[in-house]
């Protein structure tokens, strides 16, 4: 007999499983899930808000529909968390932001209006730095989120609460946003898998934009295995966003041929720790042991991606934010004798000082001079960046790298927002050239902390990523 914790670590195929033998109801489930919520998210703060009651009417709903033979798949009764940035109908949505305070949204967003049609139960909403704008999850305004290995350790950032969600118990899986590594860096940092797809496979519409060109919708699961199912049920376009592509979801396939491995070398880029790196090798190893041929490549451009990812997320952060001016969205400040005042007071109450310092940086990288000197030459680096991905991802099935410089740092440690900025250097290439990656849980570290390894592939070749994952895993040989 389990116990009940250990079905709360289950992965979403083991719960399908166990719904559908009758072993417990969905209901039963959700009720578990909403236990440890209860028990442990004063402690991690990990949700913003939960919905007890609606996530219980919902689990009723999927145990009657199993029991008139009518289940919808295998997401059906299955409890999830989603980030604050989504907009799921009469929900709070604050984005970790005190100027979307008492926002209510009108409208699901549309990977949530799918995950409601396969009867996936929305247990509540998950902390995150602010307008997703942090590394670390201590840039929200409704407090640090903490991680579970270690609570006196950053969780990462910004889809903080969803990695800590997940990596506790508190959901079988959760949605999150990756602009940067928003998704894959958090579940580096707590041992959870961090999927984010190619550019356009999974819609935005109803995600708050930070910077849209680069912004994705991300999974945070258990197993690889997890992920292939949800991008299935998630992936498809969308007419209410120009950028989602054609898709021809393919679940989690094995490899019809030897794997070629493309090594990102680190040597010679700064700030990576000693063990991350071995942690790399040792997965590399494993790979090769199971029949994978490795070559070592360059990492494209590695003194200027950053950069421009900085320039690129900032400029467009500035312009999307414009719209919470208290006038069509987000609280308006008090104080409001003339109209500049207005704006000025209800952003400047409203937002916190890292979404002030981007867009100030973003705004100043826009004005003539500036323009041509940053964005302009941004715009080129993220081009040779998108070039260079692209061919190595022809000669190999899978780059492998490793997916943060560190493991999980000590709250309050960071000593200034660039030094932040730096905990994205190993992710921000997938977003610049759109393409798919994955953050793998590999082991633990001397302290207990989970470290992990990033893999990337081609456009779309999400099918190489979780064939690689489950090889790295489970050590199949196929
Ligand atoms: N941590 C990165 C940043 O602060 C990435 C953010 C993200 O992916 N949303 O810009």
């Amino acid at each position: 007999m389990m116990t009940v914790e250990k079905v709360l670590f289950r992965s979403v195929a083991e719960h399908a499983a166990a719904l559908a033998a009758g072993e417990y109801t969905a209901v039963r489930l959700t009720r578990a899930y909403l236990e440890r919520i209860q028990e442990r998210n004063g402690e991690i703060n990990a949700y913003l808000y939960v919905d007890g009651a609606g996530a219980l009417a919902a689990a009723e709903e999927s145990d009657v529909r199993r029991l008139r033979g009518e289940c919808r798949g295998v997401l059906d009764g299955i409890p999830y968390a989603l980030k604050d940035n989504f907009a799921a109908k009469g929900l709070p949505m604050t984005c970790g932001s005190k100027i979307l305070g008492g926002y209510v949204s009108p409208y699901d967003a549309t990977v949530v209006a799918r995950l409601k049609a396969s009867g996936a139960i929305l247990l509540g909403k998950n902390n995150m730095d602010e307008f997703a704008m942090g590394s670390s999850g201590e840039y929200s305004a409704y407090g640090v989120t903490k991680n579970p290995y270690d609570r006196t350790r950053v969780v990462g950032g910004s889809s903080s609460g969803s990695a800590a969600t997940v990596a506790d118990g508190m959901a079988a899986f959760a949605l999150g946003s990756d602009t940067g590594g928003s998704v894959r860096q958090p579940a580096a940092f707590c041992g959870v898998y961090g999927l984010k797809p190619t550019y356009g496979v999974l819609s935005r519409y109803g995600l708050a934009s930070m910077a849209s060109s680069l912004d994705c919708v991300g999974i945070l699961a258990r197993t690889a295995e997890d992920c292939g199912l949800l991008l299935d049920v998630l992936a498809g376009q969308d007419a209410h966003d120009a950028t989602s592509v054609v898709y021809a979801p393919k679940s989690v396939q094995a490899l019809d041929h030897v794997l070629r491995l493309g090594v990102i070398s680190f040597d010679g880029v700064g700030g990576i720790d000693e063990e991350i790196k071995a942690a790399s090798a040792r997965a590399v190893e494993r790979l090769t042991a199971c029949g994978a041929v490795a070559e070592t490549v360059e990492l494209p451009l590695p003194d200027e991606a950053l950069a421009a990812y900085t320039v690129l997320s900032s400029t467009e952060a500035a312009s999307n934010l414009a719209r919470y001016d208290g006038v069509r969205y987000g609280r308006r400040s008090a104080r409001s004798e003339t109209l500049s005042a207005l704006y000025e007071n209800s952003r400047g109450e409203g937002l916190g000082a890292e979404v002030k310092r981007r867009i100030l940086f973003g705004t100043d990288m826009l004005v003539r001079g500036n323009r041509e000197v940053y964005y302009l030459r941004a715009l080129r680096v993220r081009e040779a960046v998108r070039r260079q991905m692209e061919a190595l991802s022809e000669r190999y099935d899978v780059l492998i790298s490793p997916a943060a410089p560190t493991a999980a740092f000590g709250l309050g440690s960071t000593p200034s927002p660039d030094a932040l900025y730096c905990a994205d250097m190993c992710t921000v290439y997938a977003n610049l050239a759109g393409v798919p990656a994955l953050s793998v849980p590999f082991g633990v570290n001397a302290a207990g902390l989970p470290l992990a390894v990033q893999l990337t592939a081609r456009r779309c070749g999400e099918n190489l990523l979780l064939a690689a994952a489950r090889l790295l895993c489970d050590g199949e040989v196929k």
